[in-house]
């Protein structure tokens, strides 16, 4: 056996062929970053604020303000480092993986790393890394369709004779999938020198399209852009018409106020959000067990009305051992019958399979001393139509076929059942069903010749073996969880209508004996499936590609369907599905490939806790606009209103630093302390959100504007109070002081719908972070008024009494919306009583 490459040849040609990738990611330079960065509205207003400020001679206040642009930038790239690290990480996480031997041992290396001359294992399933030569294979067949666009599978064999085609049929390659069989392949291109790398770059190129989330987003930046230009220009103009001085002196006011305005008013908080969010979402969902293959699909969690699941590991866990088993028609065999039962069953199997049925099989045989030596001289493989493998030995001088699988296609190569016969193994087939079990049949057949086919058998029946595989714990506990979520489960399982019947009513699963079969529905049209789709939610004996046409029938009755699949045949459905969740355990790199989600313990629960997470993302997301919206209406209002109350911008309440300052602190304290905000506690029993549901809805907007309209009338009114009895210094210092501590509290109070802002506290009460930006955002204050840099700022300190009032205002003009949550509760109850 080739013992493949040892460590120091697998360097030698990294270094000499590089990775095996087939386009080299841009790392964005930090000077591109920073362009990009510099280029955004907020910061051609900061820099052209700064520009004016020198002008006028100004120098200190423009330098502060590019004090300020630093801070920002430094804020936004540190954000957008850590974006992207977490983005990485996950795409390291979900990368393809291939088995290779190297230093003559098996192991799995991330096909990024793969080296020509090294020696790859190709079986089911998997998606072909690199070209490569086959030196062993047992019936291989590779589906290039990817390459040559034949949809019919090429089966494969070693290196006899030169051939004439392009594709040779010794040869595997890059992008083209395994369908059957197993091969050891050795690597002679890699990246873009593979076939499939050099046709590769239209696809490469493709564009990924904007998500309903980020199209809603931007819509709204481009409205609020829009409202700030105009606003823009207004301000300038008044202002313009009230300041007095020189006409120089009056454009430069002008101008001045209507930055001001203009950067209160971009909400440039938005999309860095988004991309927050949902990648640090990802990134704990990551943590337990669910890998996100595709950013918004986290989005998409959240709206998930129909999880349509398979059962054998999925809902079960697919650790299978023997139950009962029967003799031809008897059902209490005795040692030599189960005996014979477990040898036929063995034959049947694949030696040293990582099934676990056949483990079990293997397992049952061992306890009864049976084992295997003779050599197999042919095999009929699964396959999900017949449903049913066998091998074919040769034994002194002749040859045995043993056949195991689903019921009814065994019986069907047995001939000789009599119409009673068959009845009573149906009988008994249901009987073991109806436990829950698993069933399969057994047939054997003796030759003097060798049996190359199953059509047209006469066979003989030997009995059933049943499996038990017990359903995986708390998973009752969360399908009923879905219902009350208002999320329907759907069992979709190749398994035989009684036992999918009998656990989906151990588990909960409404309507479970109501079940549509494979043939069932090739008998259905589309109509009819929707029809029969309202109230059935067991699908048996289907093969992978009815999933695709559930899905698409689901999706027309407007359900937004989550689907799990593992094989290569699932594939399409996977795509097709809103949420496509293929196995990490024991899926196929195709489907891994087309799923939107990967479950690493393929775990029904698992599936559960990530619609929970997605819909707490997607509420914090919700959260963090409308408290961004809130925050921006003091700010602005505070500059629009100016002009009108003839406060020219000397005497302004909010100068572009202080502007500056606050977006300073906007931006962190809402993606820190927002994004980790719990679930909230109703979070699975409110119905799924629309799809099209807007962002903001009118509850959630004119709550937001509320909000904002109470703040500013308090640190404005406060402001302005202070400004005609005392000096416009300490005005502007009490007024900010409730601005800064307002914010803090507004992020507080909006950290959840229904709880209490001090729930809420509570629940992040050991959360270092929290504790950070709260500490970092009152020394920021303090700071600011106490130190020399007030002068610079233009604030005043305040005495321990005006502090004092200070918080003390900032407390009412935001927790009032606690005095609203305590009233909405007491309603609540009173209509429950
Ligand atoms: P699910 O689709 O929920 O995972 P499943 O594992 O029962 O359910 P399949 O793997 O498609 O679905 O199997 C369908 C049927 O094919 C089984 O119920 C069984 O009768 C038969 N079968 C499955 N695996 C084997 C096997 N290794 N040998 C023989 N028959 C098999």
């Amino acid at each position: 056996m080739n013992k493949g490459l040892t460590d120091a040849e697998v360097k030698m040609r990294q270094e000499k062929y590089g990775l095996n990738e087939l386009y080299k990611k841009n790392k964005h330079s930090i000077f591109k970053k920073l362009l990009e960065v510099i280029t955004e509205p907020m910061f051609i207003l900061l820099i052209l604020a700064a520009t004016i400020y020198f002008i006028l001679g100004e120098a200190r206040d423009g330098a502060i303000m590019l004090i300020f642009v630093f801070g920002m930038i430094s804020i936004e790239t540190v954000q957008e480092w850590k974006t992207d690290k977490t983005l990485k990480a996950l795409k390291d996480l979900s990368s393809p993986k291939i088995k290779v031997i190297r230093n003559g041992i098996e192991t799995e290396i991330d096909s990024l790393y793969l080296v020509p001359d090294d020696i790859m294992i190709i079986y089911e399933g998997v998606k072909i890394p690199a070209d490569g030569i086959i030196l062993d294979t047992l019936g291989l067949c590779i589906d290039e369709s990817s390459l040559t666009g034949e949809s019919e599978g090429k089966w494969k064999k070693v290196f006899t004779d030169e051939e004439d085609e392009y594709f040779k049929t010794y040869c595997c390659y890059a992008g083209t999938i395994c369908t059957q069989g197993k091969a050891y392949v050795k690597v002679t291109n890699i990246g873009l020198n593979t076939e499939y790398g050099k046709i590769a770059h239209a696809v490469l190129n493709e564009k990924p399209q904007k998500t309903l989330l980020e199209k809603q987003t931007s819509k709204l930046v481009k409205i609020c852009v829009a409202l700030a230009i105009v606003l823009f220009l207004t301000v300038g103009i008044l202002t313009f018409i009230i300041s007095k001085g020189t006409i120089k002196d009056r454009f430069i006011e002008g101008i001045l106020s209507g930055i001001t305005l203009a950067m209160a008013m971009i909400p440039e908080e938005f999309p860095v959000i988004l991309t927050i969010f949902l990648s640090m979402g990802a990134w704990r969902l990551a943590k337990k067990n669910s890998l996100v293959k595709k950013l918004p699909a986290v989005e998409t969690l959240g709206a998930v009305s129909v999880l349509c699941v398979d059962k054998t590991g999925t809902i079960t866990e697919n650790k299978m051992e023997v139950s009962e088993v029967s003799f031809k028609l008897n059902s209490i065999p005795n040692e030599t019958e189960k005996k014979e039962i477990a040898k036929i069953a063995l034959m049947a199997s694949i030696k040293d399979s990582f099934d676990s049925m056949e483990i079990a099989i293997a397992n049952y045989s061992s306890n009864l001393n049976i084992n295997l030596e003779d050599k197999i001289v042919y095999s009929f493989p699964f396959t999900n139509e017949t449903k049913m493998m066998g091998n074919v030995y040769q034994m002194d001088g002749k040859y045995i076929l043993a056949v195991k699988g689903a019921c009814e296609s065994i019986i069907e190569l047995c001939p000789s059942l009599s119409l009673n016969d068959k009845e009573n193994i149906e009988r008994l087939i249901k009987e073991y069903s109806l436990k829950g079990l698993r069933v399969l049949a057994l047939a054997k057949e003796e030759s003097n010749e060798i049996i190359d086919t199953l059509e047209n058998r006469k066979m003989e029946f030997v009995g059933l073996i049943s499996f038990i595989d017990p359903e995986r714990e708390g998973i009752k506990e969360n399908i009923l969880k879905c219902y009350n979520a208002g999320i329907r489960v759907i069992m979709i399982t190749g398994d035989n209508g009684y036992t999918a019947g009998a656990i989906a009513k151990k588990i909960g699963i409404k309507n479970y004996d109501n079940c549509i079969t494979g043939s069932e529905l090739n008998d259905m049209t589309d109509e009819e499936l929707k029809l029969k789709l309202k109230a059935t939610n067991i699908f048996s004996r289907v093969i992978p590609e009815h999933k695709m046409r559930i899905v698409k029938c689901l999706q027309e009755l407007g359900e937004v369907v989550a689907m799990t699949g593992d094989g290569v045949n699932d594939a399409p459905a996977l795509k097709k599905a809103d949420i496509g969740i293929a196995m990490g355990k024991h899926g196929s790199d195709v489907a891994r490939e087309a799923a939107d989600l990967v479950l690493l313990d393929d775990n029904f629960n698992t599936i559960v806790n990530t619609i929970e997470d997605g819909r707490r993302i997607y509420d914090n997301i919700k959260k963090a606009i409308g408290y961004v919206f809130s925050i921006h209406i003091p700010i602005a209002l505070a500059s629009l209103i100016a002009p009108m109350l003839n406060i020219t911008s000397e005497f302004l309440f909010l100068l572009p630093l202080h502007v500056v300052l606050l977006e300073l602190l906007i931006d962190p304290t809402c993606s820190i302390v927002l994004e980790r905000q719990p679930a909230e506690p109703d979070i699975m029993k409110r119905k799924p959100r629309k799809i099209t549901d807007p962002l903001i809805k009118k509850d959630l907007l004119i709550k937001c504007i509320i909000q904002g309209l109470i703040l500013f009338a308090i640190s404005f009114g406060s402001y302005y109070y202070y400004y005609q009895i005392s000096d416009v210094y300490t005005a502007r210092s009490f007024g900010l002081t409730i601005l800064f501590l307002g914010n803090l509290f507004l992020v507080n109070v909006n950290s959840s719908n229904k709880d209490f802002a001090i729930t809420s506290f509570k629940k992040l009460i050991k959360d270092k972070v929290m504790w950070i930006t709260n500490i970092l955002t009152i020394a920021c204050l303090i700071i600011i008024l106490y130190t020399p840099l007030n002068n610079i700022l233009k604030l005043d300190p305040l005495t321990p009494i005006e502090f004092i009032a200070a918080i003390i205002l900032s407390i009412i003009s935001v927790f009032w919306i606690e005095l609203y949550k305590l009233a909405k509760k007491l309603l609540l109850k009173k209509r429950n009583d």
